[in-house]
């Protein structure tokens, strides 16, 4: 149950993997107390008016943010842009990383096709822009009947390196940090604890990121601790997300409960890169 507001700079809409409108996604955060929102879909900063809008209206703050598919050694990394400015020309650097995300998804078609499984494009939710991630796939498999849930989509066929995976492509985190901070936001990198990285993070500040997302549902109090007391050590900011993707599929929008006061020192170092 939500009992205080909060903050939620990280969720995805139909823009990219995420099952929700902009609309759906701020009325959910509007529901669950969350004052600011980010809608940061993979790879694509598409959408960031109605997204703006959608915010706006219902009297919550818009933040305009990205996730960025990048690498380190190989591992998936994946940073955050917040308060990026969607005007910015270096947008136009995103899209060889959204454009492969459609061709990648008629691959993976295909390899689901020579187990057995026919899905088509068509059979997939619409997405705008052509923006496909697994999530896609994994829903599809679960209106076919093919799984119960997207969770056991996950783990049957859609695994790192499993049946149907097919990697993206990917920055690596010098030129997505750099990045980031050319589109004039603030460079995040988002759930190390998820991503297997919680031990490289001396090798992320080095490479220029502003800041970590400490705050996640997947994020154990312990993890939290770690994060907050390394941040205020080396002068990063401090952001938090839940990540949400789909209703009823894993933490609903607001489930990191991010501290609303984390917003302004974000804010403030994203009005300083834009000069
Ligand atoms: P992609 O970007 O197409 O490689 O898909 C990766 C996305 O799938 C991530 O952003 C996660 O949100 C989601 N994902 C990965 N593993 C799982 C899982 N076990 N259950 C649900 N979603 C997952
Ligand atoms: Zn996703
Ligand atoms: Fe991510
Ligand atoms: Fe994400």
């Amino acid at each position: 149950m939500t009992t205080a507001p909060s903050i939620d700079l990280h969720v995805h809409s139909n823009f990219s993997d995420g099952k929700c409108t902009p609309a759906e996604l701020a009325d959910r955060a509007v529901r669950h107390l969350v004052r600011a929102l980010a809608i940061t879909d993979h790879d694509t900063m598409a959408g960031s008016v109605e997204k703006a809008e959608a915010c706006q209206s219902r009297g919550i703050e818009g933040v305009p943010g990205v996730e960025l598919s990048c690498e380190l050694d190989g591992c998936e990394a994946h940073i955050l842009s917040l308060f990026a400015d969607p005007s910015s020309p270096c947008v136009s650097r995103i899209e060889e990383l959204s454009t492969s995300r459609f061709s990648r998804m008629e691959a993976m078609l295909g390899k689901l096709e020579k187990i057995g499984i026919s899905i088509c494009m068509d059979d997939l939710e619409a997405s705008p822009d052509g923006v496909y991630g697994r999530p896609h796939l994994a829903r599809a498999l679960v209106a076919q009947g093919c799984v119960k849930n997207v969770n056991e989509a996950f783990k049957r066929y859609l695994y790192d390196n499993g049946p149907v995976h097919i990697d993206k492509t990917r920055l690596n985190v010098a030129e997505g940090v750099a990045l980031a901070k050319e589109l004039g936001g603030v460079a995040v990198l988002a759930h190390p604890g998820v991503s297997g990285l919680l031990g490289d993070l001396d090798e992320f500040v080095k490479l220029g990121v502003d800041g970590i997302e400490v705050y996640h549902p997947k994020h154990g109090n312990e993890t939290i601790a770690r994060l907050l007391r390394y941040c205020g050590e080396r002068g990063l900011v401090v952001s938090g997300g839940s990540d949400f993707h789909s209703p009823g599929d894993g933490p609903e929008v607001g489930a990191a409960r991010t501290p609303v006061d984390l917003l302004e020192p974000i804010r403030a170092l994203g009005l300083e890169r834009k000069g």
